[in-house]
């Protein structure tokens, strides 16, 4: 979307196509991080953004075992927003979407799923969708894939995936938020369990992290025992947890930490978790997504306007933003091997590192995972300009 909206923003013909009739999903990733927020204000969106629902975080904090840290704490960083927005993803896309019809070239089709691609000469051409009338094709310079980690799009394309492997998954579920709860720690570690309960203002969103494809075992033991489990890490939720009445309110997401060994083919080229699905460590799927779109607009924009671009503009689009996915990736899976899976496999309360109590004894070192979090590595900056379209290129 934001791709679609950068494009048709600089002239440039768009017609993004979702498969879902709506942006409603439960449990998708939610978290506007600092360096997306400067984006908006470069495109001049940040105060109707931030009049859209959202809520504004701080600091991240956690307690292990009796011991309360904060972690992270984005009230110094350069950027005219410090502080995490969360808002549903589907309000973010709803944004995006009213602000890119403003331009002509836009367009978007929903209930349109792309089945397969067009090809001519070695090159992507355009795909084929499944539509509810039947079958729709468009043409198009240059086919962007950005269906996210189970994308169609890149394996249509047969781009080979370099899967990184992760130990756990986690399942998320809703609480609802009670008068009193107060502020709420973000994460609590215990002996073989990680919780993080996020304020969604009238309802606690949850993570409950468990060993890779350990959910079977989970079901097994029972709904009352996976409720226990809950109570003991967050006696305050004891009031709450049979609103937890069956599996189906507890959502799993497999965690993949993949990338592709090349990211375009001609013709066609993939981003966002497409090109690279994200551990959940430090909630930067999203950001990484729209940095992506940036980096792609910004280098295809102004040649898409003349018709399809040569290969080596895509290899471009892959070195800008490979660097800061493969440094992204590292340090997810440091904290995944590192702390993640060696507390999942404690049977005694885990102490607080040695690195975390540093933390709490010098304030201002927060403010380092506060700048890798909230705004990565090689943040980019909207280059492409305002332009009326000149042609009739198009983008799927
Ligand atoms: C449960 C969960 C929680 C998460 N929490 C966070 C978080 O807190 N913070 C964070 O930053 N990230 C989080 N993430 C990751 C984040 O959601 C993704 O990294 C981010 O949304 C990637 O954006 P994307 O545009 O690449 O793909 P997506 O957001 O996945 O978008 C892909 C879109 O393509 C559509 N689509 C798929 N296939 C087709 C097709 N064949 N034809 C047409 N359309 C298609 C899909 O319906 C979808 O709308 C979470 C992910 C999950 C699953």
């Amino acid at each position: 979307m934001m791709l679609g909206f950068l494009l048709a923003r600089a002239g440039v013909e768009v017609t993004v196509l979702e498969k879902h009739a709506d942006f409603f999903r439960d449990f998708r990733g939610d978290t506007i991080h600092p360096s997306t927020l400067e984006i908006t204000h470069e495109l001049g969106l940040l105060d109707a953004f931030l009049k859209r629902p959202h809520q504004e975080v701080r600091e991240l904090t956690g307690q292990i075992g009796e011991e309360r840290v904060t972690l992270a704490d984005f009230s110094h960083l350069p950027t005219r927003c410090r502080f995490i927005g969360f808002m549903p993803q589907w309000e973010f896309l709803d944004f995006l979407a009213e602000h890119a019809r403003r331009y002509p070239s836009f367009h978007l089709r929903m209930q349109t799923e792309v089945t397969d691609l067009l090809e001519a000469g070695g090159s992507v051409t355009g795909v084929k969708a499944k539509v509810p009338e039947g079958t729709l094709q468009v043409q198009a310079d240059l086919v962007a894939g950005a269906d996210g980690r189970h994308s169609a799009v890149r394996d249509l394309a047969g781009l080979e995936v370099d899967d990184r492997g992760a130990p756990m998954d986690v399942l998320w579920l809703r609480l609802s938020k009670r008068p009193g709860d107060g502020i709420q720690t973000l994460g609590r570690i215990e002996a073989g369990r990680l919780f993080v309960m996020l304020d969604r203002g009238d309802y606690w969103q949850c993570a409950f992290v468990i060993p890779k494809g350990g959910f079977n075992e989970l079901r097994r033991r029972g709904l009352s025992a996976f409720r226990g489990a809950i109570v003991e890490l967050n006696p305050s939720l004891a009031d709450r947890v049979q609103e937890i009445s069956s599996w189906d309110d507890v959502k799993l997401l497999t965690v993949r930490v993949d990338r592709l060994k090349r990211w375009y083919r001609p013709g066609l080229l993939c981003i966002g978790d497409a090109a690279h699905a994200m551990s959940p460590v430090g909630g930067v799927g999203i950001n990484l997504a729209i940095q992506d779109a940036v980096a792609a607009a910004n280098i295809l924009a102004l040649p898409l306007r003349k018709g399809p671009v040569p290969v080596e503009l895509l290899h471009k689009v892959q070195r800008r933003r490979e660097w800061p996915t493969r440094m992204m990736q590292a340090v997810q899976i440091f904290v995944q091997t590192r702390i993640i899976r060696n507390v999942l496999a404690m049977q005694t309360q885990p102490g607080v590192p040695f690195a975390v109590q540093l933390l709490n004894l010098y304030p201002w070192l927060r403010r380092l995972p506060a700048r890798l979090i909230g705004m990565g590595f090689r943040p980019e900056h909207v280059r492409t300009p305002e332009l009326p379209s000149p042609t009739k290129n198009q983008i799927a």
